[in-house]
């Protein structure tokens, strides 16, 4: 694999460079001159590419970043204190040459080691930071770069500070044998104390991250980045090749692909990546000037003082609606509404993340196998306090239906629920879930990946969620593809929305033998909301207007606010012991 940055592959057409950068940060690209891609080839100017991230003005292609100027894109000016610089290993394993290549590696690149760790702040907001440097030895993973990461990471834990590591390495460092392999654990370990302290970790991977690497900690951040286009796997797509003996498909191995599959949450430009950093930060809780007291804990102080909540009031304005607010939808029949509830102009999960709350920020995938487009996930603020967020998403035209399989998860789509589930957890965010699903998908690749333990996993673990969980059927609530998003705290149904244990047809079929008498199932079913308000299946009833759509979802989602945050408000005051012992009540008794 080739690390040599771009310059150093390209004829420098005037004076020769220095290799002068390091602790001085002094840009090591003379200003003004002339360079050509690597990638496509064009004749491009070096100050342009070093004012734009890194990226060839031309064909918008990535070029490498050494550690120390990724951390002047990403950190505040000024505020950077590196820890530990003049670490470095010894040879335990005696190989020989490598205290001289080492050498060489230093007077070369001005770096004591592969990595640069330290402190400093994004947008105000402190934070420890480690950079692996890909012209170190590939940034491979000796002992010296286990140990900076892992004290940087031990110094984040006892500073209660989160932990940003953009990854880039080759793998293990060979020469140092055993001991390098070590250092996969020794980091992972350090890595699970941060976590255990309840500390936010983001890992950001570049190209390429491969090998032990990938096996440790890249792959263990709380949220996972990717910039575009990046290689990253365990084995090099070279080895896989010789080893299998087949070409690889394009775009084997790149960061879309990991997203596709389910490893990545998300992939950020490079010119974006200081903002979202700060977004995701900001999200769990992490404030500027005193980052030491978040992670996460104030969010239930917010529900406690905001004075325009006084619960009272809150539960008058909820009092109000309830399932005779709306006359006009009192003659339609159970099958009318079944109809309604899978309109396609209906709202969809991500309209009313929309609405209802800001700065969204979607993960995917459930680290295991893929990213269901089926449900959307992600972090959100609601009235300026964080929670998790998650929906059942049919679309709302003919071909993202396609895209999101007319809202069926597979096992991934709940898997990924369940993740998000266990974040909030950890971070202690209420979770709030939209249900608007035909029923989860029946199919021959669902069963391969146990649909039937995905769901059966999600109502375990959310009996015992120590978090508020309140879900909206806002659809159509189909049998345990929608219960696996709503066994919580509460649920409440949208007028025209239903709830059941099959669908109509699917009813009439199996005790019928004819699905065409799907209308009297519906009947039968007591799937409507006002029926299972009476059953005592659902909490709350939210009206809506008549031909409800996009253009008046605003009606409802002002209805859905004031008790959402009273739902909020109430659940967030419970100790976890009532918390959960409400929970179990809400379903013992049926
Ligand atoms: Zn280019």
């Amino acid at each position: 694999m080739k690390l040599e940055n771009m310059f150093k592959k390209t004829r420098i057409s005037s004076r020769t460079q220095g290799h002068g950068f390091g602790r001085t940060m002094r840009p090591e690209v003379p200003e003004g001159l002339l360079r050509k891609c690597n990638k496509c080839g064009a004749a491009i100017i070096a100050e342009d590419v070093k004012a734009g991230y890194y990226i060839c003005p031309k064909c918008g292609g990535y070029f490498r970043v050494h550690a120390y100027r990724r951390i002047q894109m990403v950190i505040d000016e000024g505020t950077f204190e590196e820890w530990n610089e003049d670490l470095t290993g010894g040879n335990p394993v005696n190989y020989k040459g490598y205290p001289e290549k080492l050498e060489a590696v230093r007077e070369k690149t001005k770096l004591h080691e592969a990595v640069v760790t330290g402190k400093g702040r994004i947008n105000g907001i402190e934070t420890v930071i480690a950079v692996c440097d890909g012209r170190f030895l590939m940034a491979s993973m000796g002992w010296a770069v286990g140990e900076k990461i892992t004290r940087a990471v031990e110094r984040a834990t006892e500073e209660r500070l989160p932990v940003i590591i953009y990854a880039c390495s080759g793998g293990a460092r060979m020469q140092e044998g055993i001991t390098s392999l070590m250092q996969m654990a020794k980091t992972s370990a350090a890595l699970k104390r941060h976590s255990d302290a309840g500390l936010l970790y983001i890992s950001v991977l570049t190209e390429p991250t491969t090998g032990g690497v990938t096996a440790s900690f890249a792959m263990l951040g709380d949220v996972i980045l990717a910039e575009p286009g990046a290689l990253i796997g365990f084995a090099g797509p070279r080895v896989i090749e010789q080893t299998i003996r087949q070409k690889l498909p394009k775009g084997f191995q790149r960061a879309e692909f990991l997203v596709e599959h389910g490893f990545v949450d998300a992939i950020v430009r490079r010119e974006d990546q200081r903002k979202t950093l700060t977004q995701i930060l900001s999200l769990h809780g992490y404030e500027a000037e005193k980052a030491a007291a978040g992670n996460g804990e104030t969010g239930r102080e917010d529900y406690r003082q905001d004075p325009a909540d006084s619960e009272e009031s809150v539960k008058q304005a909820a009092a109000e609606e309830g399932p005779s607010a709306f006359p006009h939808h009192q003659s339609l029949t159970a099958w009318d509404r079944v109809q309604i509830s899978r309109k396609i102009d209906r709202p969809s999960g991500s309209d009313y993340i929309r609405e209802l709350f800001t700065d969204f920020i979607e993960f995917h995938g459930d680290r295991n196998y893929g990213d269901d487009q089926a449900v959307i996930g992600g972090l959100a603020r609601f009235h300026g306090t964080p929670v998790t967020v998650i929906a059942q998403e049919k679309g709302t035209s003919t071909k993202e239906n396609i895209k999101r399989n007319f809202g069926m998860p597979m096992p991934e789509g709940y898997r990924k629920a369940l993740r998000l589930m266990k974040q909030a957890e950890k971070f202690k965010r209420p979770v709030i879930c939209f249900v608007d699903t035909p029923g989860a998908f029946c199919g021959i690749e669902a069963e391969e990946r146990g649909q039937g333990e995905a769901i059966a996993k999600n109502l375990m673990e959310l009996a015992g969620l120590t978090v508020p969980v309140l879900s909206i059927v806002i659809g159509e609530g189909g049998s345990g593809g929608a219960l696996a998003l709503a066994a919580g705290d509460e649920v409440w149904m949208l007028e025209n929305s239903v709830y059941s244990i099959l669908s109509p047809e699917g009813f009439a079929s199996i005790l019928w033998k004819d699905s065409s008498r799907a209308h009297e199932a519906a009947e039968v079913m007591k799937l409507t909301a006002a029926d299972l308000y009476q059953r005592k299946i659902i909490e709350q009833i939210i009206s809506e207007p008549e031909g409800f759509c996009q253009d008046n979802l605003k009606e409802v989602t002002d209805r859905l606010e004031p008790q959402i945050r009273c739902f909020l408000q109430t659940y967030t005051q419970l100790s976890e012991e009532e918390l959960l012992d409400r929970r179990y009540q809400r379903f013992r008794k049926f």
